[in-house]
């Protein structure tokens, strides 16, 4: 087995994958192309808060990393909807025990960063990866004051995120094919600092059609707040979102109850960067048996199911037991982690573009809030035999591919039991045992669920 790891990206997968081949006794070395975060502040405006989710805790679990790691979590327990006019109105996302971990990007790399350290890592900061020759297994980097290195490798993982340097030379040699699926929206990150008025263990969602805002609470109960608008071709869009005035307009007619809270959301809007949301899909994650793309760079997708990095640290903890299955056999191991993965990775891409419109527009919804909880009401009563598709994403470990075809068998168990119905009372339990031995039972057998 090739002892000496080379990882290009020390984000967040890379740096979590450096912690685990570290405690396996494998010789590790990271290049990285920014400066060490811990030494510079998060960069203003990008300090994106995510949730962990269960895939995420199992990872950080076998990485060690989880206790430490929920101390600088908040957890969160539902949804807090605000819409336009009238009442909020809370969706708890399943049972008390079933919650998210809402988390700082930047504090969660740095910690990351700093445990691969620990364990034996080597990072270089300020190496930008740019050329690769695949054959002779050599890599070219740029550093700070533009000199150009090279080192070898024997294994390469590609851990460079969605603009990934790695996949563009494998593109650029033929060795994949790669696109990019850009979604008609942008986002922008605000602040809305503490004391305030939310509720910190809900993730907040102003639904409002074709766009939408989601604060995420902070450890010190300030919220990073995440504004999702249509890039053009909408009234309300960045495009049409220029002057301090248009900002202000918006913010008053879409959010007014958030910007009692937020004062300095104008200068937020017009410092931070509009960032670009998008699916990446290549057809060759590996290649020769000595080079493979994990998380954002294999398969970086849009965020509304909460899943780019939680879906990326599972990369980590599959490919490890492939490797304990394969007896350390890089070549067997990389391709085996190339088939079960990606479709995976292709499931969770296409749910998450579906939550993209079931969060903007249909949260606000009744029939879909009416569906909500009559999902609620199946989970309780029948917990072996029913947990909604969020739930199975967010509290299992069940293959995302999989959950994708229950979603699809939940969808037509759903239609039949809110026929005619108007109040999850209406539902009853006898007809939905009925349903759902009939139409989704099977398939839970069928995969050992
Ligand atoms: P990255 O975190 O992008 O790290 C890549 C690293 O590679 C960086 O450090 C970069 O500097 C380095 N690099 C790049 N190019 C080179 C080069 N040429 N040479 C050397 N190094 C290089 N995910 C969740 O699980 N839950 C969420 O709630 C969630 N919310 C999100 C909200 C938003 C608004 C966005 C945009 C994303 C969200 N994500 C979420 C997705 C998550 O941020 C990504 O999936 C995750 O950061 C991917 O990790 P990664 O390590 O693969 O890539």
């Amino acid at each position: 087995m090739a002892n000496r790891i080379t990882i290009v990206g020390a984000g967040l997968v890379g740096s979590l994958w450096a912690v685990l081949l570290r405690k396996r006794g494998l010789d590790v070395t990271i290049f990285e192309k920014r400066t060490d975060p811990r030494l510079s502040h998060a960069e203003a405006g990008r300090s994106i808060n995510l949730v962990i989710t269960s895939r995420g805790v199992n990872a950080l679990d076998k990485a060690g990393l989880l206790q430490k790691a929920l101390e600088l979590a908040v957890p969160v327990h539902g949804r807090m909807i605000h819409p336009k006019a009238g009442d909020l109105v809370y969706q708890p996302y399943g049972k008390e025990s079933e919650r998210n971990l809402s988390i700082s990007r930047s504090a969660l790399n740095q910690f990351l960063i700093d445990e691969a350290e620990r364990g034996g890592a080597k990072i270089h900061f300020q190496h930008s990866l740019e050329d690769i020759d695949f054959k002779n297994k050599t890599m070219t980097f740029t550093g700070g004051v533009g000199n150009s290195e090279k080192h070898s490798y024997e294994v390469l993982f590609g851990t460079d995120g969605a603009g990934s340097a790695v996949r563009k030379q494998m593109a650029r040699q033929n060795l994949t094919n790669e696109t990019t699926e850009w979604l008609p929206a942008d986002y922008k990150e605000l602040f809305l600092p503490a004391p305030n008025a939310l509720d910190k263990k809900a993730l907040h969602i102003w639904p409002r059609g074709s766009h939408m805002m989601m604060a995420l609470a902070n450890v010190d109960g300030s919220f990073t707040m995440t504004l999702y608008l249509p890039k053009s071709r909408r009234p309300v869009s960045f495009e049409n979102t220029k002057s301090p005035k248009d900002v202000e307009n918006l913010f008053k007619n879409e959010f007014p109850d958030a910007i009692a809270w937020m004062p300095h959301y104008i200068e937020d809007f017009e410092k931070n960067p509009q960032g670009a949301l998008g699916t990446v899909r290549c057809t060759s994650w590996v290649h020769g048996g000595s080079v493979a793309l994990m998380g954002d760079a294999a398969h970086a997708i849009v965020p509304f199911f909460g899943q780019g990095m939680n879906s990326g640290f599972e990369d980590c903890t599959n490919l490890l037991a492939i490797l304990d299955r394969t007896s350390g056999r890089w070549p067997q191991a990389l391709a085996e982690y190339e088939q079960i993965q990606r479709p995976n990775a292709n499931a969770i891409a296409e749910m998450a573009i579906e939550n993209w419109y079931e969060m903007s527009e249909k949260v606000a919804d009744p029939q879909f809030q009416l569906r909500k909880k009559i999902e609620g009401l199946l989970e309780k009563n029948f917990p072996a035999l029913f947990k909604s598709r969020y739930g199975m994403v967010t509290y299992t470990l069940i293959p995302y591919h999989l959950v994708q075809q229950a979603g699809r068998l939940q969808d037509q168990v759903l239609a039949e039991l809110m026929n005619g119905v108007h109040s999850p009372d209406e539902v009853s339990l006898e007809k939905a045992e009925s349903v759902l031995k009939k139409t989704y039972e099977p398939f839970l057998k069928q995969h050992g669920l």
